[in-house]
């Protein structure tokens, strides 16, 4: 797994609760002394203040209390789980958890809805978070983080249509206010931003170090390179309606803008789509004006747009 999320920090005092979660059990305390259970975990009981309340397993049997869809992640680095799904449950020992919802669409979640735990895989340390699904839910399934898949541009190359370089009409008929459906995404991680730091030499805290990016970056954490989110553009396959036909070269004339107007948070999955801008028949050949939108999914402001030139010739 490669995101910058926070991880829990155990403590002396929460630690069985962490390393019960490793072991897929989930460990309440409870009062020795007045029977009170109790969360999260504290040295004394609230209810009768007696001191080192015992750790008991318990089923994770529980109830949705509250919850709500977020509209901005709580931080940058959640942007992929966007609406997060996050929840008050009560156990049926009648203790409260903060936690995050999963597996279950907005709309199949209800306050009272009975849940079950599910014992989240973190890292690759072994880490697990306590979250909740519906009892529906596959939980053991939900354990494992969500594998995104590829997905296809919607349009199979095979229905493009064919538009010949010269055919001056077709090619003006091109030219859309409307765009293409999304292209197949692409996630974007610290890996791959260090590794573009390295290449370019842009090697700039705001990319690079994800601690000090926490503490003083405006965006809440690290940043893809501009450039590099334009430059992954060559791995989105744009679902163009056409296909130019009956040229000998295709050159990538250049750009005549290029603009990062939103940021791509490590950790986020890109996509793209484009329309034809322009199209111009000259003596150099057919110029073609692409203005292609990369966006993290899910977000209404693109992150580059970029209205490239391509040059056609015979
Ligand atoms: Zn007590």
């Amino acid at each position: 797994m490669s995101n910058n999320k926070p991880m829990p920090v155990a403590t002396e005092i929460s630690a069985p609760f962490w390393e019960g979660l490793k072991a897929r059990r989930l460990l309440v305390q409870q009062c020795g002394a007045c029977e009170q259970w109790l969360f999260y975990p504290r040295r004394h009981c609230p209810a009768c203040l007696a001191p080192d309340p015992a750790w008991r397993e318990v089923s994770g049997q529980a109830t949705l209390y509250s919850f709500t869809l977020t509209r901005i992640p709580t931080l940058p680095d959640f942007i992929d789980e966007m609406p997060q799904k996050l929840a008050v449950v009560e156990l049926a020992e009648g203790v409260r958890i903060n936690t995050t919802l999963v597996g279950l669409e907005a709309g199949q979640i209800r306050v009272g809805m009975p849940l079950q735990p599910v014992f989240a895989q973190a890292d690759g340390k072994g880490t697990r978070l306590l979250r909740f699904t519906g009892l529906e839910q596959d939980a053991a399934a939900l354990e494992a983080p969500p594998v995104v898949e590829a997905v296809a541009p919607a349009e199979a190359h095979d229905n493009r249509v064919q538009v010949d370089c010269q055919d001056q009409a077709a090619l003006q008929a091109l030219v859309s206010e409307q765009y293409s459906d999304w292209s197949n995404s692409l996630l974007v991680d610290q890996a791959l931003i260090d590794a573009f730091a390295e290449l370019s030499g842009d090697d700039y805290w705001i990319h690079t170090d994800p601690e000090r990016a926490r503490r003083s970056s405006p965006f809440g954490g690290t940043i893809a390179h501009g450039a590099l989110v334009q430059v992954l553009q060559s791995r989105l396959k744009l679902a163009l309606g056409f296909e130019i036909t009956g040229f000998t070269t295709q050159i990538n004339y250049g750009s005549d803008r290029l603009r990062f107007p939103a940021p791509v948070p490590a950790g986020s999955r890109i996509h793209a789509r484009a329309r034809v801008k322009a199209v111009e028949l000259n003596q150099r050949g057919t110029q073609l004006t692409l203005e292609i939108n990369t966006h993290v999914v899910g977000q209404e402001r693109p992150s580059v747009i970029n209205d490239l030139v391509i040059l056609y010739q015979r």
